[in-house]
C-alpha cells in the first residue's frame, strides 16, 4: 500500500483544453483501446551518446541499432501529426550527435501551417531532449530551425558529483553553458531533468531548488525506472516523489501549481515567493499510466508503445516496401490501439522492457 500523500499532493488540478480540433485539416485522433488519446510523439533520432550516465548505460560501448535517414523520420512524423499528434519530442540516445537534425527540425517546423490552419506555431510543438553537451554551440541554430523548447538532462549541480554520473569530466560547465545558451535563444522555459539515485546525488534535492529559483529553469526530478542496460536497479534506490516533497517543504515551503495541459506527468511546484518551479515525475510511486499521451518510434524505426512493451512495431520495413501513407497509418492505428494498459514496475513477475532506455529515446 502506498503511504497517504501530504494534502499539497491531492488532486493534480484541472488542465487546459488541446489545441487540436475536428476541423484541423486532420483524420479522427489517435486513440488506443482504453480512450487515450495519442497526441504525443518521442522519436529518437539516434542511439548513440556521448555521456555514460551511470543510471542508464553499462560504461562499455553497447550493441547500436541503426539510424534512418532524416527524410524517413521526417515522414513518420507527418504521419503522426495527420494523426491529430501535436506535440514532437526528439531524443535518443545523444539528437545533438545526429548528422541532419537541423535539417528534421525544419522539415517539422513546415507542417505546422498543414496542421493548424491558424498556422499558430504553438499548435505544434516541436521539442528536444539534449544531455546539453553540445547544446552551446548550437542553440541558435536550432530555434532558427523551428525548436520550440529544449529539456535538458542534468542530475548534479556539482560538479563533481555530475562527472561521476556521466563519466564525463568537465560536463557540468558544458551543460550549464549550454542551458544558459538556450535560454538566450529563446528556448525556454528551459527544463532541467534529474534523475535522483540513493546515496548518489539525493544529497543535491535542495541544491537544485536553489539553481532553478539562480537560473531561472523548470528543474524536474524524475524517480529512477528500471530501464538501464545493467541490471543495477532496486526499488531501494530510487528517491520518491514523498520525500522530494518533504526535504523541499522543509527549507521552503511548497506552493502547488495546475498541470499545463491533460497527459502533464509533472506535478508542478513553485516556492511562496513563487521564484523557481519544480517539478516531479514520479512514474514509480504514483504512476501517470491512465492519462499517458505517448508513443515512441526508436532510431530504427520501430514504433513502441509504452517505455516497458516486450516487443516494438516495425515502420519503417513496410515504408520501405511501398506501403501508401494510407496503409501506414491504418498499421499506426492497429498499433497504437493495442497499447499497454500500464506498467508493472515494483510488481511480482516484473519483466524488463525488451530494450534500455538509450536504445528505446527517453
Ligand atoms: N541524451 C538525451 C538526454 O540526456 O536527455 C536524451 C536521451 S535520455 C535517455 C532521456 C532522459 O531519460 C534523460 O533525462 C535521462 O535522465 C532519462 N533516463 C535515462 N534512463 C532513465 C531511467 N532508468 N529512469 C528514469 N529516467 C531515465
Amino acid at each position: 500500500m502506498a503511504a497517504a500523500l501530504p494534502p499539497i499532493l491531492d488532486p493534480i488540478p484541472a488542465a487546459a483544453p488541446s489545441t487540436w480540433s475536428e476541423d484541423s485539416g486532420t483524420e479522427e485522433r489517435l486513440r488506443d483501446k482504453h480512450g487515450r488519446a495519442i497526441t504525443d510523439l518521442r522519436l529518437s533520432v539516434t542511439d548513440h551518446c556521448n555521456y555514460k550516465c551511470v543510471y542508464c548505460r553499462t560504461g562499455n560501448e553497447g550493441a547500436q541499432y541503426s539510424e534512418l535517414p532524416i527524410e524517413e523520420y521526417a515522414r513518420m512524423v507527418r504521419l503522426f501529426v495527420s494523426l491529430g499528434v501535436d506535440k514532437i519530442r526528439l531524443t535518443g540516445g545523444e539528437p545533438l550527435l545526429r548528422r541532419g537534425l537541423l535539417d528534421l527540425i525544419l522539415e517539422i517546423a513546415k507542417m505546422r501551417p498543414a496542421f493548424s490552419r491558424s498556422a499558430d506555431p504553438a499548435a505544434l510543438d516541436i521539442a528536444l531532449t539534449t544531455n546539453g553537451h553540445l547544446l552551446a554551440g548550437m542553440a541558435k541554430d536550432l530555434k532558427r530551425a523551428g525548436l520550440n523548447r529544449v529539456t535538458v538532462s542534468m542530475d548534479a549541480v556539482d560538479a563533481e558529483t555530475f562527472s561521476r554520473i556521466t563519466r564525463v569530466p568537465g560536463s557540468f560547465e558544458r551543460v550549464r553553458d549550454g542551458i544558459r545558451a538556450a535560454q538566450d535563444a529563446g528556448l525556454g522555459p528551459v527544463k532541467v531533468n534529474a534523475v535522483l539515485l540513493r546515496s548518489f546525488n539525493d544529497h543535491e534535492i535542495e541544491a537544485f531548488a536553489e539553481f532553478s529559483r539562480k537560473e531561472g529553469v523548470i528543474v524536474r526530478f524524475i524517480e529512477w525506472m528500471p530501464l538501464e542496460e545493467d541490471r543495477t536497479w532496486t526499488p531501494e534506490a530510487v528517491v520518491r516523489m514523498d520525500e522530494i516533497v518533504a526535504r523541499l517543504n522543509a527549507v521552503r515551503p511548497l506552493v502547488a501549481l495546475p498541470a499545463t495541459h491533460a497527459s502533464e506527468t509533472a506535478r508542478r511546484f513553485t516556492f511562496e515567493d513563487g521564484l523557481g518551479e519544480i517539478g516531479i515525475i514520479a512514474p514509480v510511486s504514483h504512476p501517470f499510466c491512465g492519462h499517458c499521451s505517448r508513443v515512441r518510434v526508436t532510431s530504427d524505426g520501430k514504433v513502441r508503445t509504452c517505455l516497458f512493451s516486450q516487443s516494438d512495431h516495425d515502420l519503417v520495413g513496410p515504408m520501405r516496401q511501398g506501403a501508401s501513407d494510407d496503409e501506414l497509418r491504418a498499421r499506426i492505428r492497429k498499433i497504437v490501439d493495442r497499447k499497454e494498459a500500464r506498467h508493472h514496475i515494483g510488481e511480482p513477475g516484473f519483466l524488463k522492457p525488451s530494450r534500455s532506455m538509450v536504445h528505446i529515446g527517453g
